[in-house]
């Protein structure tokens, strides 16, 4: 551009701008705009105003029509086999676990690299989380670990794909199908990701996502379970409501449904104002997870080889779905202080949960979970997150802690 300053006048000044906002002065301290740079946002497309609104005025509020538009989307455009769509990612879990049978007495193994709902809801079927250890390069469960913590009580391994990153499927498929186990994945980080080319949601027993608020799609709250096996999903979509099986219960001549409760069902089941936001939201998915995957790799490049960070580790067979950016660093309060006076959040999002009373009350002996706990860190990674941003966030580490 500047070989060529015949070109002056109103396109110069404009290209110049761009490629200032892009490049920041070394040194910065303030973010670009001047506002904080958030760790997640929560994503409402343009068009859910009008859904919703639409929604609202129709006066048909729960589970109906939309759910079921919203439920053929996750699976056409996500790939999730035979979602059920529910009111958390919580519900989902517990769900699972019910639907395949876990209860009292049980044991469930699991990673503690997660949010306290993956156990808890372990806890609510009155079985035992039993904790493995996890890789330290992506914070995922070790299949290697899994093997000698599986007594005559073990029922079921559940999978959490940490920040979106897909666990060692094969390896845990494998260690299930060897001792009979039921595989549950916690994917509420990882819509959208793939495993050796097939989407998440349709590979184990029981797959749960998350929409919660600032997950990568939201329903407000709300959830989806897939049920590979279709007449578990069926149970799934009675369960999900009371135990009735809705779509073939008919109203009889009294005005009641014909139905016979055999087992325990929830009230889990998503309503259409929230679907209406969910589809609202699915509507330009694939392009944000672009610009989600351009950001991760602005990040990768620009914090290439600085002193003091470890990357967590990427297999070429697998595509994250990215909801966080994480890696481990030295002296990490020192950077947590440092990088945060900037204008720039950043968190650990989660400590290993094992401490927890209700699991046990102590940090077990976990080697890996332990080094992880002492120095992983996450930065913003979300669908509002500019280039200028990230190249913010990239130079005010480059300047140190
Ligand atoms: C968000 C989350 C959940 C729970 O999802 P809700 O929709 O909030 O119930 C479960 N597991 C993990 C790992 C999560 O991050």
């Amino acid at each position: 551009m500047l070989g060529r300053p015949y070109l002056c006048g109103r396109i110069c000044i404009i290209l110049m701008a761009d490629i200032s906002a892009f490049t920041q002065t070394p040194g910065a301290s303030t973010p670009p705009g001047g506002n904080p740079i958030p760790l997640f946002t929560t994503f409402v497309n343009a068009s859910a105003q009008q859904r919703v609104s639409a929604v609202l005025t129709s006066t048909f509020l729960s589970e109906g029509k939309l759910v079921k538009e919203f439920e053929s989307r996750l699976s056409a455009e996500l790939g999730m086999v035979h979602p059920a769509a529910l009111n958390s990612g919580t519900s989902a879990l517990h769900l699972a676990l019910e639907v395949a049978g876990v209860g009292p007495g049980d044991e469930v193994i699991l990673s503690p690299q997660t949010f306290i709902a993956s156990a808890l809801t372990v806890v609510q079927v009155g079985a035992k989380p039993v904790f493995a250890d996890i890789q330290y390069g992506n914070g995922n469960i070790d299949p290697a670990d899994i093997e000698h913590r599986i007594t005559p009580r073990t029922k079921a391994i559940m999978a959490v794909h940490w920040g979106g990153y897909p666990c060692d499927m094969n390896e845990i498929m494998a260690i299930a199908t060897k001792h009979g186990l039921v595989v549950i994945e916690d994917a509420a980080h990882s819509p959208g990701a793939t495993y050796q080319g097939q989407p998440i949601g349709s590979i184990s027993d029981y797959t749960c996502f998350s929409f919660q608020a600032i997950k990568h799609l939201t329903t407000g709250d709300g959830g989806a379970l897939c049920a590979r096996d279709p007449a578990k999903a069926r149970e799934v979509f009675r369960r999900r409501w009371f135990g009735i099986d809705r779509a073939n219960s008919p109203v009889n001549e009294l005005g009641e449904r014909d139905y016979d409760l055999v087992d325990v069902g929830y009230k889990y089941h998503l309503s259409d104002y929230a679907a209406a936001l969910g589809l609202a939201n699915l509507d330009g998915f694939a392009e944000r997870m672009v610009q989600r995957r351009a950001r991760v790799q602005q990040y990768l490049d620009g914090l290439r080889g600085v002193a003091g960070i470890t990357h967590f580790e990427h297999k070429t067979d697998r595509e994250s779905a990215h909801w966080l950016f994480g890696f481990h660093v030295e002296n990490r309060l020192e950077f947590i202080r440092a990088i945060r006076g900037k204008g720039v959040a950043v968190s650990v999002v989660h400590d290993g949960i094992d401490h927890n009373t209700l699991f046990g009350g102590r940090r077990m002996e976990l080697t890996n979970q332990r080094r992880f706990d002492a120095t992983q860190i996450h930065i913003p990674l979300h669908d509002d997150l500019s280039a200028e941003q990230a190249a913010y966030v990239v130079d005010v580490i480059k300047q140190g802690w």
